[in-house]
């Protein structure tokens, strides 16, 4: 079930929020006021939030910008009263995702979260992936097997990706040296090598360097 934080002073249309959720079979979490929504935050791992913007203790708006810079990445759609285009706008410079305005139909709220909460596990399928048994979030530029992380340079993550968006395919030496680099010169094929060489020690812990192939006097592949 995906927790919901419902972050609404007004209280009839905070039950309102939480019982449709409910019965929607999502799971809500009730905050009344900012302060409150930060303990929620922090205790009850919400995977989304509803967030009003005129709140007792603050601006909804003015607080998610604060919950972005903080690392707060679930998805966000703000409820608010209010429907000027420059609360709107205000609301989604601070990093919503959405947004409805009040008095809501609640079928709309709801067919709203469900196409965000799509959205938002789409990137993130995108950006996860796993190359053998190493997960790797290119998005993140993140690293790891189990409990262990893998750390990559720059550029190395920079062949990766190119590697894994053409996985299975054959690319030559210089054809990375041109995407990398940005010009095919044959004198600096031993660099790539060297990258690789180095790249295919690092998949060694977890047993992914097999994936990545050496095609002889050619290019590599990354064989997934
Ligand atoms: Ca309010």
């Amino acid at each position: 079930m995906t927790a919901i934080l419902v972050v609404e002073d007004e209280q009839v249309i905070r039950e309102l929020l939480c019982d449709n959720l409910e019965f929607d079979g999502f799971s809500p979490i009730a905050a009344a006021t900012l302060a409150d929504a930060d303990k929620q935050l922090k205790s009850s791992q919400p995977e989304m939030i509803l967030l009003d913007l005129n709140l007792p203790d603050g601006n909804g708006a003015d607080r998610l910008k604060e919950w972005r810079k903080q690392g707060v990445k679930i998805p966000v759609i703000v409820c608010t009263i209010r429907d000027r285009e420059i609360d709107i706008i205000k609301a989604l410079d601070s990093g919503a995702d959405d947004y409805v305005t009040k008095p809501f139909r609640i079928r709309e709220l709801i067919a709203r979260i469900k196409a965000v909460l799509r959205r938002t596990a789409k990137i993130e399928e995108q950006n996860r992936v796993k190359i053998g048994n190493l997960e790797v979030d290119f998005m993140a530029r993140s690293a790891g097997c189990g409990d262990e992380s893998v750390s990559f340079t720059t550029t190395e993550w920079q062949i990766l990706e190119y590697l894994w968006k053409n996985r299975n395919q054959v690319l030559s030496r210089e054809q990375i040296i041109e995407q990398i680099w940005g010009f095919a010169d044959l004198e600096d094929s031993r660099a790539v090598d060297v990258h690789i060489g180095r790249l295919r020690r690092k998949l060694e812990s977890s047993r992914s360097h097999e994936n990545l192939q050496t095609v002889r006097g050619f290019g590599y592949c990354l064989k997934i």
